[in-house]
């Protein structure tokens, strides 16, 4: 037999459904919305699960004729009227019509998975994109790539495997037994003396092999580790004479590895052997018991070999049952992270209920900012009311010294972050109560963070504006200084990853140029230039200012953007210190001034 798939990739696979996530992280569903999300599920598709369930079913019938057959060749080999043709042609025909029912009904099955499999996929993919930026950046990224990529591969195998086989291995170990009651209810007896064997010992083996597993893995992971790092840092294991420490170190790991490994033979060996006389004790009960029960006259020959048959032909779905089960708690597992999504984006949805009065659409670019606090860690506030009115189109430049608040005001004017205490209005409704997508349309935020996407030059820019002409494409290639190179490879050069990399200057100069093809009612820009050379970052951000349409905050690290503006705002130590325009600050020799002469000289 083979042992329960209890090898279990990582210890993220052991998270309880159950159990409440760590905070700051992504949601994970419960056990019970995990049962009604398969429930679901399998209600949805249930045609095409009766389909293929009809046919494993067929397929299993076909395979009970063969046995009754055989035992009526024994039973008449006894009474020594054997005709063995036309029996054999008969166990020939129900094998064959077995092989055709197996084949249509694994396709069915197939190809359930691969639909339910499918719309998982969508409905996940659906998720994620509705999670507000909030809760993508608190859950980090690692957490939200291992519920994609792990937790989706995961279920993957549990949907296309695990559960059609679990489901075809319990029809066809009811239906056998069904066979052997229709053959003689007595001889179902013999059967029940493995079920005490297997049930104890799966138990024992399945409570210890998954802390087995995970500990033989990150021992390997250990081991892989220092090993790794040795090679790595070869020249300065030398140079600090650390051989003999890293020898130990190695020696420490692959003591704990092969223990670990050690651990899970023994467990297999003990398991095993046991499981396999869990498999071979029904057979043999049935022949002893069977065989005594004929002696007696209660039972005749060909009920006998046909039951023994059937229990011999059931030991193939326990085998496989047992196998998956573990699997099955696996997928449990990623279908609860999966699930739990959907949770961390029903708060923001829930802000706007279909049945609440919509808070309406912000009627311009204008923002107000009135009276904000914001806190990262408790009683160490960043900003610490602010009050602020840029007007629609304004040009409105922040400054003020590393660590004022800047990018966090930044932050909160796009409704990345919320504040603790006062509100920040879009056009006179307050962030807070935007639909994500209604606030994604309405201010954007743009940091030295950008995406090349895997296409060509202008697919990365018609991903802004799919109706962009040529002429609007050049047009924003230019004014980001950004048009010599483009022509020069090609529109449709292919970029993006597993492409031609592009150098992070030139990605940030199409982020840039995509912007401006997307002209949203307000941009707010931090640190958006910082990758290109000083000349040409206030070419592009002049450029930028003159063609963007909507209203455009930059926070200023480089003081000629404060120059440019049509007004300027200091912020000193989370408070807005200096308002007023470049001018007007410059002549008042007040802080402004002062950044202004340090950095201008
Ligand atoms: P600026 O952009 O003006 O340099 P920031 O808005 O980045 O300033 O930071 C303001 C204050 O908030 C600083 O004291 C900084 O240490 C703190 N801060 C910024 N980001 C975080 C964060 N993610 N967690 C905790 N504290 C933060």
């Amino acid at each position: 037999m083979t042992a329960p798939a209890a090898t279990a990739p990582d210890p993220g696979a052991g998270l309880d459904p159950g159990t409440a996530p760590p905070a700051d992280r992504l949601p994970v569903a419960s056990a019970r919305e995990v049962r009604a999300h398969a429930r679901r599920t399998m209600l949805r598709h249930r045609g095409p699960l009766a389909a293929s369930l009809a046919l494993h079913a067929l397929a299993c019938v076909a395979a009970l004729a063969a046995p009754q057959l055989l035992g009526r060749i024994v039973e008449d080999a006894a009474h020594g009227s054997l005709a063995v043709t036309p029996v054999a042609l008969a166990i020939c025909a129900a094998v064959v019509l077995q092989a055709v029912f197996t084949r249509f009904a694994r396709r069915a099955s197939l190809r359930l998975g691969e639909t339910v499999l499918a719309d998982l996929r969508e409905e996940f993919v659906d998720r994620v994109l509705a999670l507000p930026t909030p809760v993508v950046e608190r859950a980090g990224t690692g957490e939200l790539v291992t519920r994609t990529t792990r937790d989706v591969d995961v279920l993957a195998l549990t949907v296309q495997r695990a559960v059609p086989d679990t489901l075809v291995a319990g029809t066809t170990i009811a239906l056998t037994i069904g066979a052997v009651c229709l053959t003689d209810p007595l001889l179902v007896l013999p059967c029940l003396v493995a079920v005490p064997v297997l049930w104890l010992s799966t138990r024992w083996y399945l409570r210890r092999a998954r802390a087995g597993y995970l500990r033989s893995n990150s021992a390997y992971a250990r081991l892989t580790d220092t090993l790794g790092e040795t090679v790595a840092g070869a020249p300065t294991v030398e140079a600090l004479r650390l051989q003999g420490r890293r020898r130990r170190r190695t020696d420490a790991d692959i003591a704990a590895s092969y223990a670990a490994e050690r651990h899970t033979l023994n467990l297999r060996s003990t398991y095993l052997p046991i499981a396999d006389t869990g498999y071979i004790l029904p057979v043999a009960a049935t022949l002893v018991i069977g065989g005594l029960m004929y002696i007696e006259g209660m039972v005749g020959l060909a009920a006998v070999t046909a039951a023994t048959l059937y229990v011999q032909q059931v030991i193939g779905p326990v085998d496989t049952m047992l196998y998956w089960m573990d699997e099955l708690q696996v997928g449990g597992a990623s279908m609860a992270r999966i699930l739990g999504v959907r949770d961390a984006a029903a708060p923001a949805t829930a802000a706007a209920p279909d049945t609440a009065p919509h808070p309406g659409s912000p009627r311009d670019g204008a923002l107000d900012v009135q009276g904000v606090h914001f806190a990262y860690r408790e009683r160490q506030e960043s900003l610490r009311g602010v009050d602020l009115h840029v007007r629609p189109g304004e040009r409105l430049a922040v400054v003020g010294p590393s660590g004022a608040g800047k990018s966090t005001l930044g932050r909160l004017l796009a409704g990345i972050d919320t504040p603790g205490r006062g509100t920040v209005r879009l056009g006179g409704v307050p962030l807070t109560e935007l639909p994500p997508d209604e606030l994604r349309r309405g201010v954007i935020l743009v940091t030295q963070e950008y995406h090349v996407f895997r296409g060509t030059l202008a697919d990365n820019l018609l991903v802004a504006r799919p109706d962009a002409t040529p002429a609007d494409l050049e047009r924003a290639l230019r004014a980001v200084a950004a048009w010599e190179w483009a022509s020069a490879l090609g529109l449709d050069h292919e970029v993006g990853s597993g492409a031609a990399e592009l150098p992070p200057a030139r990605a940030q100069q199409l982020a840039l140029a995509r912007l401006l093809l997307l002209d949203p009612p307000v941009v707010v820009f931090d640190e958006a230039t910082a990758l290109l050379d000083p000349h040409t970052a206030r070419t592009v951000e002049r450029a930028l200012a003159g063609l963007l349409g909507g209203t455009v905050v930059s926070i200023a690290h480089r003081l000629h953007t404060a120059h440019d503006a049509d007004r300027v705002v200091v912020l000193e130590d989370g408070r807005i210190t200096e308002t007023g325009t470049h001018d007007e600050l410059v002549a008042r020799g007040g802080a402004y001034a002062r950044l202004w002469k340090s950095w201008h000289g």
